[in-house]
């Protein structure tokens, strides 16, 4: 693809703990997957690089501690990286390493830029505000103060996502999961992101729940064009989803290619095991 990416991430590095020097002695680490059993550094994302490019859906799959979710904190900054750059399209012509804006500079990218679908409905939602309040709390954010138009926003984006209107002024607590995700994913669209990030968005949901969320992503795909960074540990939520795919490892990316191609002919031993237990 010729077009600039609408995010670049290049060698991003997590680590929780402080490295020793046999973690990060000369030449190779000696660490198990991604941990130093010498000082207990967790090496939770390692050397991250890729593209997202306009209105794609990029899947990534790995097992359960493979570093995902810190790889999408990061990029939303609920985390701060260790090291690495990330630079995005429609921010200062993608010439900034938004990993060293300042504070103030990143929350203006969480409010315009990026939306965000935790796994976890607590981290995405107040569960005690109306489903409409949460929805409005990110259109104030950004930058909205006009009250009968963030109602009727919220409203027509509750709609979106099939939230009966009857139920729109209820709280997320008394929801069902799949409709908590219903909620959060209107939330993250409220703004209009041109990025969307989904961690994990159907894990955890009965099956004919999950279905009808993924095609809520699918259709908002569709209609919005947005382009999205879909997580999950399941490669057949990726394979309904994702036109491209990494796979995740430990920390670090062992494969990567055209979904396609990856369910076809997987090159690395865990992808192997990931796409033949699928059969
Ligand atoms: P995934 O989402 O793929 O399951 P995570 O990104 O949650 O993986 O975790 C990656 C690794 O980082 C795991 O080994 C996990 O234990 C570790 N980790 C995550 N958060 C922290 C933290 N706050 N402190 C220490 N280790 C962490
Ligand atoms: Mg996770």
């Amino acid at each position: 693809m010729q077009d600039n990416p609408i995010l670049q991430v290049k060698n991003l590095n997590k680590q929780y703990g402080p490295s020793c020097s046999i973690c990060t002695g000369s030449g190779k680490r000696q660490i198990e997957k991604n941990y130093c059993p010498h000082c207990q550094t967790v090496y939770a994302c390692r050397d991250i690089s890729f593209e997202l490019h306009e209105g794609e859906i990029l899947g990534i799959v790995g097992e359960s501690g493979s570093g995902k979710s810190t790889l999408m904190k990061c990029l939303y900054f609920d985390e701060s990286v260790t090291d690495g750059e990330a630079y995005i399209g429609s921010y200062e012509n993608g010439q900034t390493n938004v990993f060293e804006e300042s504070s103030q500079h990143q929350r203006y990218i969480r409010n315009y830029i990026l939306g965000m679908v935790y796994q976890n409905p607590i981290l995405g939602l107040k569960m005690d505000f109306s489903s409409v309040g949460n929805i409005a709390e990110k259109l104030i954010a950004a930058g909205n103060r006009r009250v009968n138009h963030m109602e009727a926003r919220s409203k027509e984006l509750l709609e979106h996502v099939h939230i009966p209107l009857a139920r729109m002024k209820d709280e997320p607590k008394k929801f069902s999961g799949g409709m908590q995700q219903r909620v959060q994913i209107a939330k993250a669209l409220s703004n209009n992101p041109p990025i969307l990030l989904l961690d994990e968005v159907t894990t955890g949901l009965d099956l004919s729940v999950q279905a009808s969320v993924l095609d809520l992503i699918k259709r908002i795909q569709r209609e919005l064009g947005i382009s999205m960074l879909v997580v999950s540990h399941d490669l057949a939520v990726i394979r309904m989803l994702a036109d491209r795919t990494i796979v995740m490892l430990g920390g670090e990316i062992i494969e990567e290619g055209l979904t396609d191609q990856i369910l076809e002919d997987p090159q690395h031993a865990y992808t192997q095991q990931l796409v033949y237990s699928l059969i």
